[in-house]
């Protein structure tokens, strides 16, 4: 067995962390997966995706996603549904809280099922609605409204927390406070930088720095990554028989969402 290898300490500086902002998004221009609720702003398909890809493979998300909007187009259509309606189309993706807590959201925001109900843009208001944890609430923040919100799953967790927390334990305690404060650290100045941003944390632990396997070869931060830095990071570490791509999840509880990592399977 080869000899364990101390985690390397590289300073945060703001040079390394624009670089990692510049080439991270940079990456994402180029590599991103074409997913339907990436080419649009609207709240409400923002939220169902985001709820819907909790604990969902990507690819089935993308079915259940269409019929879900062509079943209830608007937050008012959902709101005046029947709940049985609602789980019925939600029959098969699992997790069934979250279509619970998705119609009683729909009815909060827009109790007589007013047309025009918003769903709010301020993630403090957005966590203050039925199921909304911190995560969602940045993500809808910054997915629909391009808002300057931090969000950190348990894939931005990891990718963060091998570049530049290394040895911590990011999914609870300190080390998860560390790893939300960092996040915001790294927020480009503006909202549409910081979509682009956000989004490109998401998918470079779907495809590049995933929970089994490191692919530092093919990574763009490579180069002001401590774990990369360390000579911890290989391919050798993924378990023998690890899929190719491992999942991008985004589930709030991050001590839910191993088996939600391993749920959200890309295409
Ligand atoms: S260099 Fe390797 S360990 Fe670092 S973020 Fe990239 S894939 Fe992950």
């Amino acid at each position: 067995m080869p000899p364990r290898r101390r985690a390397t300490r590289l300073p945060e500086t703001p040079e390394r962390r624009r670089t990692f902002g510049a080439r991270l998004r940079a990456w994402y221009r180029k590599h991103h997966r074409d997913l339907p609720w990436r080419r649009t702003r609207d709240p409400y398909h923002v939220l169902i995706s985001e709820l819907m890809l909790q604990q969902t493979q990507v690819s089935r998300v993308v079915e259940y996603y269409e019929a879900f909007l062509t079943r209830f187009p608007t937050l008012a259509t959902l709101a005046k549904a029947p709940r049985k309606a609602v789980l019925e189309s939600w029959e098969g993706l699992g997790y069934y809280a979250r279509a619970r807590n998705l119609h009683a959201l729909a009815r909060t925001v827009a109790p007589d099922g007013e047309p025009n109900s918003a769903i709010p843009a301020d993630p403090d208001a957005l966590r203050a609605l039925p199921g909304i944890g911190a995560y969602t609430a940045g993500a809808v923040a910054s997915f629909a409204y391009e808002r300057r919100a931090a969000l950190v799953d348990t894939n931005v967790a990891r990718v963060l927390g091998r570049v530049f927390l290394p040895g911590i334990d990011v999914k609870k305690g300190a080390g998860h406070r560390a790893v939300w404060a960092l996040a915001e650290r790294l927020l480009p100045r503006t909202g549409k930088a910081v979509w682009v941003h956000n989004q490109a944390l998401m998918e470079l632990g779907a495809l590049v720095c995933t929970a089994r396997v490191m692919r530092c070869g093919e990574c763009p931060v490579r180069a002001v990554c401590a774990t990369y830095a360390s000579g911890q990071s290989s391919v050798a570490n993924a378990p023998r028989g690890a899929r190719s791509r491992t999942p991008r999840e985004g589930t709030d509880p991050i001590s839910r969402t191993r088996a939600a990592s391993r749920a959200r399977t890309t295409a």
